[in-house]
């Protein structure tokens, strides 16, 4: 399986900021592993003229009609996009996302053609209790729809509490954590539950991206605030080829 890398810009970005793609996709033209920035849907299009590989930060479950402020997954791809995100936890948190709308938004994310990553994690009280596979595992059996393939959908995963925080799991705890979702997507998926790219993401920088690189069934990162300068994305890209 190719490795991926992909960047979050969230609420950032102006045309101002892409300069910082043009000297990524300098820098990493021809890479062994996927490079993908998820930016804004007002600089979508542009991003995509740089040629690296872009993505919606989210997308709308309908293809069109009466939903004023939204964005459809078909307009995504229409910018030149190739993937998107759902079910990012600022999603989750701040927009009330459930685990069967982001299936539908999945779902209309393969209808437009574009590769998915699907986001989960748990947050700090249900880590601190113990019960972060059971709700990794409930929200990747409601949020995942039978339908997934390798080959349309990554996971990645995300401890809330270690998003843009600067805390992260123990590479233990992440190795026994994706040990554990890919036993699940096994089960679930067979050979493409096997095959399916496992992503970890919450303040992944340079200085902890060998080691989380290097563990078993870690796949590649979603990586938040380091994505936004070039010069502290491409060390973290570097160090996942
Ligand atoms: C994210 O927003 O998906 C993320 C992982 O953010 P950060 O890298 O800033 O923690």
């Amino acid at each position: 399986m190719r490795k991926l890398i992909a960047g979050n810009w969230k609420m950032n970005g102006t045309s101002a900021d892409l300069p910082e793609l043009a000297q990524l996709a300098s820098t990493h033209s021809g890479s062994s592993v996927d490079v993908v920035i998820c930016g804004p849907a007002t600089l979508l299009s542009r991003m995509a003229d740089t040629g690296l590989k872009i993505g919606g930060e989210d997308c709308h479950p309908a293809n069109s009609g009466a939903y004023t402020g939204d964005i459809s997954a078909a307009m995504i791809a229409d910018t030149g996009a190739t993937y998107v995100i759902t079910g990012h936890s600022e999603r989750r948190t701040d927009h009330a996302e459930d685990d069967a709308l982001i299936a539908s938004k999945t779902e209309a994310g393969w209808n437009a053609n574009l590769h998915v990553i699907i986001c989960i994690g748990e947050t700090e009280a249900q880590y601190r209790a113990g019960d972060t596979l059971d709700i990794l595992r409930a929200q990747m059996d409601q949020s995942i729809p039978d339908a997934a393939t390798a080959a349309t959908t990554t996971i990645a995963y995300e401890p809330v509490w270690a998003i843009g925080t600067g805390l992260t799991p123990t590479p233990d705890e992440i190795a026994a954590v994706h040990a554990a979702l890919r036993e699940h997507l096994k089960t679930r998926f067979g050979s493409e539950g096997a095959q399916m790219r496992l992503l970890y993401g919450g303040s992944v920088k340079a200085s902890n991206a060998d080691d989380i690189f290097a563990l078993p069934n870690v796949d590649g990162a979603l990586v938040g605030g380091a994505s936004l300068k070039a010069t502290d994305f491409s060390p973290i890209i570097t160090a996942l080829q």
